[in-house]
């Protein structure tokens, strides 16, 4: 799977790229992913992205033009062109089963926006799927992006060491549901024992546990998923 993220802060993405199951994943070449700064389709001297909105109103707007420019650049640069993702807040919420349809597709673009936004004229030409990562606005759609990077290569073939793991995680397409509580050692911890049908060895009676304990959880924490 690749990823274009196009960006005025391309260096928030380093740091995180380099730790853990990504890292090792974008080494396999399960996964890649590339930077690209937006100010790099902006006019010299001053390079400008932003302008403030026609209208009045507080904050910046991003221009149509270099983010319209930027993403017509690079789509040109792969082929298949990658579906372009606008990271808004009033776009539909991330969930599990949307990122199981994201999953499906092998390149995304992904559009970060900042200050107040994209001016509209961006979403009409490009016509992206618009994603939310929560109904609370976060400062730029950078972090936005690395969750659904973060999430949606979990699900590619080959990246989690352990292929069960992803279906039994909470949200899973097995169920939906959270998650049983888990343990490792040791038995016994500050007056609290891992329950004794863990121990047992009693494959059938662990998983009857545990599929009683996720619809407990489920129906404590999340009601709504059942
Ligand atoms: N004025 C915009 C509005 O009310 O819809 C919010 C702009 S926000 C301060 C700046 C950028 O952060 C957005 O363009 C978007 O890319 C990103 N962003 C903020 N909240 C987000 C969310 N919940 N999900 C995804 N992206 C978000």
């Amino acid at each position: 799977m690749r990823f274009d993220v196009l960006t005025l802060f391309p260096e928030i993405f380093s740091g995180y790229l380099g730790q853990s199951l990504l890292h090792k994943a974008i080494q396999r070449e399960l996964v890649s992913i590339h930077t690209h700064q937006l100010r790099d389709w902006t006019e010299p001297p001053h390079h400008r992205v932003d302008d403030r909105p026609y209208g009045g109103g507080p904050g910046m707007i991003l221009m149509a033009e270099p983010v319209v420019a930027a993403v017509e650049a690079v789509q040109a640069q792969v082929n298949p062109v990658g579906q372009v993702i606008l990271l808004t807040p009033q776009g539909e919420r991330l969930s599990q089963p949307l990122l199981e349809e994201l999953a499906l597709a092998p390149r995304y673009l992904l559009l970060c926006g900042r200050y107040e936004g994209f001016d509209q004229r961006v979403i009409d030409v490009l016509q992206p799927r618009e994603i939310s990562i929560g109904d609370y606005i976060l400062n730029g759609g950078e972090v936005g992006a690395m969750v659904l990077i973060d999430a949606l290569v979990r699900l590619i073939p080959g990246v989690l060491g352990d292929e069960q793991s992803n279906l039994q995680d909470s949200f899973s397409r097995a169920n939906r549901l959270l998650e049983y509580p888990q343990y490792t050692r040791p038995r016994s911890f500050r007056g609290w024992d891992v329950p004794e049908i863990l121990l047992s060895g009693n494959h059938g009676e662990i998983e009857r546990w545990r599929a009683a304990e996720s619809h407990r959880r489920t129906l404590e924490r999340r009601r709504d998923l059942l």
